[in-house]
């Protein structure tokens, strides 16, 4: 089952074209990462799939409805947490979780969305003395607390620090092992390749490449680079062979400081979005 699936989809504000006819296939159940500069149309194309934003062209469907005319028992079937945090700044987050599980006809169980977002601690503290990473986790426990089909994460760690944002990928993790869908945008290279099965790159509102992380662009059977170090000092030999490589090198022993890398995914992506400048 495809749980969103997207054909030439345009969208222009008067006249900059910010999505310029984009084909999207996600399957039920994947994590799927859109990646992109600012101003790709990321959130654009995000917010369309929300049912926030209007389209020129193009046939969208999410969760099989089109979300221009989507119901409100299909609003409900999504989770939504957007770059902009929570504004109920007096409540405490038990309070502030609980009043939102009453909007949804089958809510996830108070006490667990908020272990799970890690602020079992800060069950009651008040919103408003939250720290910036601890708001995104309680925007993060609002966009799930109704049992979502399918999340959208729009930049969900920005301003977390790094054991915040593993401690968050572990949470996307459990997500999508009980089979959510979630669709995320990021400017973390390290996060998409640590939590989606596929992503795809937006450059002026094309995607100029789609793939799994691992091989995006022609990642995996891009030229890598073998270096290691002699009596004649550091060696460095670009191959699309490295195996056949070392093995001819290794012949007289071991090589010290081996090394064999392929491009990152920063690499790739820097290379693929460079091109459309
Ligand atoms: P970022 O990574 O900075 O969040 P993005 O990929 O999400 O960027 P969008 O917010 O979709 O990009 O914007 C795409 C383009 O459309 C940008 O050039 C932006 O200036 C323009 N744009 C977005 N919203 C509007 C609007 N309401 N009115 C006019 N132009 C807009």
């Amino acid at each position: 089952m495809t749980a969103i699936q997207v054909r030439g989809l345009r969208k222009s504000y008067q006249d900059h074209v910010a999505v310029a006819g984009i084909d999207l296939e996600v399957a039920q159940g994947e994590v799927f990462a859109l990646l992109g500069p600012n101003g790709a149309g990321k959130t654009t194309t995000v917010e369309i799939l929300e049912g926030h934003r209007g389209r020129d062209a193009g046939e969208v469907a999410v969760l099989g409805q089109d979300p221009a005319t989507g119901t409100s028992a299909w609003r409900a079937r999504l989770g939504i947490v957007l770059q902009t945090a929570t504004d109920a700044a007096q409540l405490s987050v038990l309070e502030t979780v609980r009043h939102f599980a009453k909007y949804y006809p089958r809510p996830r169980n108070v006490d667990d969305v908020i272990d799970l977002c890690g602020l079992t601690e800060k069950a009651n503290a008040r919103v408003k003395s939250l720290s910036g990473g601890q708001r995104r986790r309680l925007d993060v426990a609002l966009g799930i607390i109704g049992t979502p089909d399918l999340v959208f994460l729009d930049e969900p760690t920005t301003g977390f620090d790094p054991e915040a944002r593993r401690q968050f990928w572990g949470l996307i993790e459990k997500l999508a092992a009980d089979g959510t869908t979630v669709l995320l945008t990021t400017h973390y290279l390290d996060e998409a390749e640590a939590l989606a099965n596929r992503v795809a790159v937006l450059a002026r509102g094309r995607i100029v490449a789609e793939g799994t992380p691992g091989t995006l662009g022609g990642r995996a059977t891009a030229e890598a680079i073998v270096r290691w170090t002699d009596h004649n000092g550091p060696h460095e030999v670009r191959t699309a062979t490295p195996t056949a490589l070392v093995r001819e090198m290794s012949g007289n022993g071991e090589l010290n400081g081996l090394t064999v890398t392929r491009p990152s995914l920063e690499d790739v992506y820097l290379n693929l979005v460079g091109d459309e400048k």
